[in-house]
């Protein structure tokens, strides 16, 4: 195995010799100058209850508003933006937005507004020195109380480097949430949230998808199920809120309610939105509240 990941390193850098570097340059150019140009938009989808289907928060989402390609989705350019190190600076933008946007929304909604943002971290977020002081930074100058952050990250994330349990710790401490997304498709899920201040798992959207299928697939259906229900009992166990991810419809969302998931999170609940779509349906829920009584 060792030689094997020896020659595919091998020829990951010879071609990466060639062109991908030049690419890899104007795309890095490309995303400075759209942070300059203010292209990255903020979106927003919502984190549903789903025994009631209210919405109990959201997750920020960030878009590349590109004036040729129209939106274009984070899995094109985050790596990208990983690599150059360009993260930083729109980690910092979209934690910054997110917390002035949710403040907004709880000033001018109050009950009815989202109790909580959750904004991803990627790996080198986590690893700079100064991420502790930007996320305090942007909850005082944006007003929002640490109480409605939630900070996602990945295992891969956490697992690299030590002096990031320090910050998990002090983030903790500082009450902010911290979410483990994508949970059970890393290596170390449970030996990870021994050591790590979660206060949320998310399941993967790979254990929700398929979970409604029972005849075309059984077994790979009741894999699923198992998984799924593991996580939650696990977070039962250790006090942990868990939130369903990527659920496409009502089986999926049936199935999840019947294993003991509260909140849930997927197009069939709610689609990412922009801030301003956001605020109408915050307008909409509230005029239908105040018409019911
Ligand atoms: P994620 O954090 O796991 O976010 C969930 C992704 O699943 C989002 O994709 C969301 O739009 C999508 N999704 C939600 N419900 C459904 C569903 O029912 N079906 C399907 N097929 N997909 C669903 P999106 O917005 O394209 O983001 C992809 C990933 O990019 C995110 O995965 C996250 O890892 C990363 N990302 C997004 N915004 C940021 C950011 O501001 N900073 C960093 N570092 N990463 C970000
Ligand atoms: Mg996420
Ligand atoms: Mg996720
Ligand atoms: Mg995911």
């Amino acid at each position: 195995a060792a030689k094997q990941r020896g020659k595919a390193a091998y020829v990951r850098f010879v071609s990466g010799m060639a062109q991908p570097v030049t690419a890899h340059m104007r795309l890095g150019g490309e995303l400075r100058r759209a942070l300059e140009n203010r292209e990255f938009e903020v979106f927003y989808q919502p984190i549903m209850d789903l025994g009631t289907n209210k919405l109990v928060g959201t997750e920020a989402l960030v878009r590349w508003n590109h004036p040729e390609r129209g939106l274009v989705s984070p899995g094109e350019f985050v790596p990208a933006a990983e690599r150059t190190g360009l993260i930083m600076e729109l980690g910092r933008y979209v934690l910054r937005e997110a917390c002035r946007q949710t403040a907004a929304w709880l000033a001018e909604f109050g009950p009815d507004a989202p109790r909580h943002v959750a904004v991803n971290v990627s790996a080198r977020q986590l690893h700079d020195p100064g991420f502790v002081g930007d996320v305090r930074d942007a909850l005082g100058d944006t007003g929002l109380t640490p109480d409605h952050l939630v900070l996602e990250l990945t295992e891969s994330a956490v697992l690299r480097g030590n002096q990031v349990s320090r910050a998990l710790h002090d983030l903790d401490g500082a009450g902010v949430r911290l979410a483990l997304d994508d949970f059970g498709t890393g290596e170390s899920s449970l030996s990870l949230l021994r050591a790590f201040p979660a206060a949320i798992v998310k399941l993967d959207k790979s254990f929700v998808d398929g979970l409604e299928f029972d005849e075309v697939d059984p077994a790979r259906r009741d894999a699923r199920q198992a998984v799924a229900r593991a996580v939650i009992q696990l977070a039962g166990a250790l006090g942990l809120e868990a939130v369903a991810e990527g659920i496409e419809n009502e089986a999926q969302a049936e199935q999840l309610r019947a294993l003991g998931y509260v909140y849930g999170q997927g197009y069939h609940l709610a689609m990412p939105m922009s801030a301003g779509k956001m605020t109408d349906l915050l307008t909409e829920q509230r005029r239908a509240v105040t018409a019911a009584g």
